[in-house]
């Protein structure tokens, strides 16, 4: 597998460090509000990451962290009048609401910047010994000129970096490309004693300590967004290896923006719509799909066309799903037709092409077109009178399989609703006893919660309007 590596800006064969184990860290999310469009797209791209590399047989440490003290947590406590960790409780909450509707798997840990302090008190305090670190009226930065190789993930010299950088008012730094791992603490602000006096972390610091205790020195993958890229990631690297002597993460993985109108969607420019204001229009389902159907480096633009179109795909793909269901339990008995042997043969074709485009640095939009290439197929032969229950068990169970790698299309038991089948099966009985009123009753009474009824050759069919 390759992966395009921003360290090195090549696409490198994928080598773990340890064979058949993988460890990963993805920065996790400010918890201070809902997260919008724009912040799903690394959780969905990386979960998917996380599948693949597990589908291919790797046992994968997956971290992803919360943020859950900074200035914005602090400012919505303000406004709201509750204490900081209230604010981070409660999002951290609705985090998990809307992962779960996306298909994103929980992490195997996602921990607090909070309950993490101890682990950032002692990256700092190496750094310090190092002559990597120094205390300034109870702040504590970073030197960077010190750590040879700053600006080397972001590409740029550290002279472009200077000229680029400000001393904010308040701060007492060496150098301004100097960066804050520890904050004093202000009056009224939350704080934590350490040896530099009472005061908070800094935000890059969490995650090179929490990385360092939950997965070790050195990792195989990390990612985020690309605004992440500089200065985050580059002071991720600059604290790590700093402390260790050792590379961080092997692969450094980015993903492009989610655009609005051209411009990254953010909350800063008031430009975003959350996952939950978006799912109550679109479904979850369907902003999972429309984030996979391009690929996770070039940038994608959410608009009511954009959702609107992979509503209708993901509704083919599931139409297919269920087809197939359906037929495995209502096709004709038997051995296969001589067709339906011939089709299973281009199974493993659809497979492989799907694992190429996975390959390819998580190519999720050829991989979808793989997923369509079998939909295709399949609906073709299973338009036939004669389809066996045989060949529908074996289209389905790879079109599943495919599709559970990066988690879309309904799953069975979505789509088996019991209240609805045992009113189908009512209807029949209507049906059979010559009812008909009592069936068009039923029948109607599914549509008004827009389940439409079809009759085919091997039995009533139904499906979501
Ligand atoms: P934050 O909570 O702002 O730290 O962001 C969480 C994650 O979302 C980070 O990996 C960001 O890089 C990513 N992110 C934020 N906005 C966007 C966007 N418009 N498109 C893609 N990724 C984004
Ligand atoms: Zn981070």
């Amino acid at each position: 597998m390759k992966l395009y590596n921003t360290l090195s800006r090549k696409k490198e064969e994928f080598v773990s460090i340890e064979p058949g184990k993988v460890k990963m860290y993805s920065c996790g999310p400010t918890v201070y509000d809902y997260f919008h469009i724009g912040n799903a797209r690394p959780f969905i791209m990386f979960d998917v990451l996380r599948r693949y590399l597990e589908y291919k047989g790797y046992e994968v440490t997956f971290v992803q962290n919360f943020t859950d003290i900074d200035d914005k947590v602090i400012n919505r406590a303000n406004k709201d009048g509750v204490g900081f960790s209230d604010v981070a409780e409660r999002f951290i909450r609705e985090y998990y609401v809307d992962a779960e509707g996306l298909g994103i798997k929980k992490a195997t840990y996602h921990p607090r910047a909070t309950e993490n302090i101890d682990a950032i008190i002692d990256i700092i305090s190496t750094l310090e010994k190092k002559g990597l670190a120094y205390e300034a009226g109870g702040d504590v930065y970073f030197r960077a000129r010190a750590f040879e190789g700053y600006g080397k993930l972001s590409h740029q010299p550290i002279d472009e970096l200077e000229s680029g950088a400000r001393i904010a008012v308040g701060e007492q730094k060496e150098d301004p490309i100097d960066f804050a791992l520890w904050k004093a603490a202000k009056p009224g602000e939350p704080s934590w004693s350490s040896p530099w006096g009472e005061g908070r972390p800094g935000w890059h610091i969490e995650c090179s300590a929490m990385s360092r205790r939950y997965l070790g020195e050195t990792i195989d993958i990390h990612s985020g967004g690309i605004d992440l890229c500089f200065p985050h990631h580059e002071n991720e690297i600059a604290q790590s290896e700093g402390a260790s002597g050792k590379p961080f993460a092997h692969y450094w993985l980015h993903n492009a923006f989610l655009n609005i109108d051209n411009r990254k969607m953010s909350k800063s420019l008031g430009n975003f719509f959350t996952v939950r204001e978006a799912a109550k229009t679109y479904g979850y389902d369907a902003i999972r799909f429309f984030m996979l159907s391009a690929h996770y480096r070039s940038p994608i633009n959410y608009s009511q066309e954009s959702l609107e179109q992979a509503r209708a795909a993901l509704a083919r793909l599931n139409s297919a799903l269920n087809n197939l269901r359906f037929l495995t339990e209502n096709g004709a008995a038997g051995d296969m037709t001589t067709e339906e042997r011939e089709a299973c043969g281009r199974f493993d074709k659809y497979r492989e092409e799907f694992c190429a485009a996975m390959d390819d640095d998580i190519n999720t939009a050829d991989a979808i077109a793989a997923i369509f290439e079998l939909v295709r197929d399949a609906n073709t032969v299973a338009s036939s009178e004669a389809v066996t229950a045989a060949y529908a068990k074996a289209a389905l169970a790879v079109l599943e399989e495919l599709c559970g790698i990066i988690g879309v299309g309904e799953k069975a038991e979505q789509s088996l609703d019991s209240e609805i089948e045992s009113l189908i099966e009512q209807r029949q009985e209507a049906r059979r006893s010559k009812n008909f009123a009592e069936a068009d009753r039923i029948r109607d009474m599914l549509k008004e919660q827009g389940i439409i009824l079809e009759d085919t050759p091997q039995g009533v069919k139904w499906h979501k309007e």
